[in-house]
């Protein structure tokens, strides 16, 4: 096994090993999943990927208290996979192109300092809005809320992020009908990620080299028929991260390209009356170990 490769232990209990089942905070959570793994402080980095939030920060809470019962801590830092919807106020779900049902404010702009107790980093889906996201002027990662941890990534790049871990980003969807000049026209149009922001994320992941994770929305094409885009492919492909983490198709899905481990996860619960009852997997818990190998600690169910 390569030293970079993902681990994701399953095998049944056993002394040594952290069995826990929790009861979850959410009303509307199930007892999810833990994978049973050593944990004797060998890791150096932890690190949660939350499915898409949809304006449910509730949930966002919930996992890092979940993540906490179970390193003794809580993590370095969250990814979150895009459609985050963290509307401040009216002002920004306004500029969010979302259909009229899903349409709702959230319960972000209630958050005050201390309620989100690790960083949060997060990448834009194509339910954002973007028309204040674009509006920052950087540099990225930036802050976003009044001191609360919360970071947008911006629309692509890569960093060290907490000083711990190589992670590169690209928020939006493909579309073939992408470009940046005409983004501003309308939200639907800036809902794309376009050839220059995957241009951009190359150049900066191409200086940092090794990329432990990659964030992006959709998923690669290559692991359902009829779902993902290319150019994610291509961009796994070209990186090769340890770990690519995505969401957007609200399904929780474990698969691989190249070497890469792929982890869809589903949105967080509720989102709607159908998908709230299939939710397994809305995050995860990884930690990193000193040669590069990631693994999987738990998924949430
Ligand atoms: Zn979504």
């Amino acid at each position: 096994m390569s030293a970079r490769s993902l681990v994701q232990e399953t095998e049944a209990a056993s002394s040594e090993y952290l069995v826990t089942r929790l009861r979850p905070l959410h009303r509307h959570s199930e007892i999810y999943t833990i994978y049973m793994v050593p944990l004797n402080g060998d890791y150096k980095v932890s690190f949660l990927a939350i499915g898409d939030v949809h304006g449910h920060w509730d949930c966002v809470i919930e996992a890092i208290a979940r993540a906490r019962s179970i390193l003794g801590e809580v993590p370095d830092l969250v990814l979150q996979v895009g459609d985050a919807e963290p509307h401040r106020n009216a002002e920004d779900l306004a500029g969010c192109r979302t259909p009229k049902k899903h349409r709702s404010l959230g319960d972000f702009s209630a958050l005050v300092t201390g309620d989100i107790q690790s960083p949060v980093y997060f990448i834009g889906g194509n339910h954002e809005p973007y028309v204040a996201l674009d509006a920052l002027p950087g540099p990225f990662p930036a802050p976003w809320g009044d001191d609360l941890s919360v970071y947008y990534l911006g629309r692509a790049g890569a960093a060290i992020l907490e000083d711990k871990l190589k992670v590169a980003w690209l928020s939006g969807i493909s579309s073939a009908h992408a470009d940046p000049g005409k983004r501003s026209q309308s939200r639907r149009a800036r809902t794309y990620f376009s050839p220059i922001d995957v241009a951009t994320m190359l150049r900066d992941a191409s200086r940092l080299s090794e990329i432990d994770v990659l964030v992006t929305h959709d998923w690669p094409s290559v692991l359902k028929p009829d779902w993902g885009n290319k150019v994610t492919t291509e961009l796994i492909e070209t990186i090769k991260p340890t770990l690519h983490v995505c969401g957007h198709m609200h399904t929780s899905y474990e698969g691989k390209v190249g070497d890469t481990i792929v982890n869809a996860m589903t949105a967080v619960p509720p989102v709607t009356k159908n998908q709230g009852r299939k939710r397994g997997g809305w995050w995860r818990l990884y930690v990193r170990d000193e040669s590069g190998g990631i693994r999987c600690l738990a998924v949430g169910k």
